[in-house]
């Protein structure tokens, strides 16, 4: 009988798999079941803010890229596995039955749950929410928009760098407040790339605020645990990842933050026909690994791999996460800061290195079908 691959999740690494398949015809079936029907690319998501790129540039449009691969596509979510009984459980109620299954769901958004659905409150993940950021700036009738941004980490401050780009396009004055725990910015970045930002920021009036927290949120003013009230027409929330639930409670090994535990075969340790990549998954020994996008396109060709060893009873290939990784930041405006090892550099250059890397992963696994 014919097996069945069953890939929840079109992240990165899945994107990887379909664009093999759509090349290979491949013995078995695969079925993909993802939320939305068009994964939005994070590389480009500041570029898609201050619109330098449009929709079809920074979407794969996963229904399309699945009939080129003769791959099942259900859009929707999965809200339960039952890795015993090989099936995992549709939003809808519906089951559906793998030999073996592969997860590529990413993370998800840090933000207290009753901050969810607020009309004023948009949270960065899931990134098709961007689109929602910019028609949302585009209706708000006032000259003048005030913006809090809550997290100093990569994804606040491109974007709050990106806003200020698009205010020079909009006919209305953004005001942007960014709001932090932490005593800096970036704080997972070199001192160098957090010095060059901050003058940036400073430059493009933007106001940041460290060591501030979200006390409460009221319908026109935040106030933070130390008494700062500070006026929004809109937040947008970039409180950093956290776990999907749907690990925890199937019953798999998760680490402390709620990842699925995988080995370095990116094979889950207690059941081996169930692999998984990208943000999702946490790696024995490799747990402190960031979560970014660099990781699951890195794992993709070996998830690729082991996933066809496994269903051919060959041995497997192990994936060691690389330590050191080229960041870019972009700075807005087709500038960005680079680091990478011990060298940071910054500059229009380095965007055109950012968006030939960023241009060229969408051609190779979006458009050149
Ligand atoms: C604004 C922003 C900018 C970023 N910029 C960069 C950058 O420049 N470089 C970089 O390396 N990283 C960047 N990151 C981080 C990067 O986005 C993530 O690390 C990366 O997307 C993780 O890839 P992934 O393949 O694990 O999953 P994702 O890309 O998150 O994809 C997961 C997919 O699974 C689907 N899904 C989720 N749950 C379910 C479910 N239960 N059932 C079915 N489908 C589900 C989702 O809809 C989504 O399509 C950025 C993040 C943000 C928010």
């Amino acid at each position: 009988m014919e097996k069945t691959l069953l890939l929840v999740g079109g992240g990165h690494a899945h994107v990887y798999l379909i664009n093999k398949i759509i090349k290979e015809k491949q013995k078995f079936k695969t079925i993909l079941v993802s939320s939305s029907q068009y994964q939005f690319y994070s590389g480009m998501a500041s570029g898609y803010i201050e619109n330098i790129y449009s929709d079809t540039d920074i979407n794969f449009d996963l229904k399309r890229l699945c009939k080129l691969g003769e791959i099942e596509f259900f859009e929707e979510k999965v809200v339960k596995i039952d890795p015993k009984n090989k099936n995992v459980t549709l939003k809808s109620g519906e089951k559906i039955e793998f030999d073996i299954a592969s997860f590529d769901t990413g993370s998800e958004l840090k933000i207290d749950n009753k901050y969810l659905d607020k009309e004023k409150i948009i949270g960065i993940k899931p990134l098709t929410n961007l689109k929602k950021i910019k028609e949302k700036l585009r209706n708000l009738n006032f000259e003048k928009i005030k913006i809090l941004v809550i997290g100093a980490g990569a994804a606040g401050i491109e974007l709050s760098l990106a806003l200020k780009e698009l205010e020079k396009q909009l006919n209305k004055k953004i005001e942007i407040n960014i709001l932090d725990r932490g005593d800096t910015l970036l704080s997972t970045f070199p001192k160098k790339v957090q010095d060059i930002v901050k003058e940036k920021i400073y430059q493009s009036s933007i106001v940041l605020h460290l060591n501030e927290e979200v006390e409460e949120i009221k319908d026109k003013q935040l106030i933070t645990k130390k008494g700062l009230i500070l006026d929004y027409d809109l937040i947008l929330w970039a409180g950093g990842p956290t776990s999907n639930q749907i690990y925890k409670n199937s019953g798999m090994s998760v680490d402390s933050k709620g990842y699925m535990i995988v080995n370095h075969f990116l094979q889950n340790v207690d059941f081996e026909y169930i692999f998984g990549a990208g943000d999702c998954i946490s790696i024995q020994n490799y747990s402190h690994i960031k979560k970014v996008g660099v990781y699951a396109i890195k794992e993709a060709p070996y998830l690729w791999k082991n996933i066809l060893n496994y269903f051919n009873a060959k041995s497997l290939e192990a994936y060691i996460p690389q330590n050191e990784f080229l960041l870019i930041i972009s700075l807005g405006n087709k500038k960005g800061v680079l680091s990478y090892k011990d060298i940071v550099l910054n500059g229009s250059l380095v965007w055109k290195l950012k968006n030939y890397i960023d241009k060229g992963f969408m051609k190779k696994f979006n458009t050149e079908f």
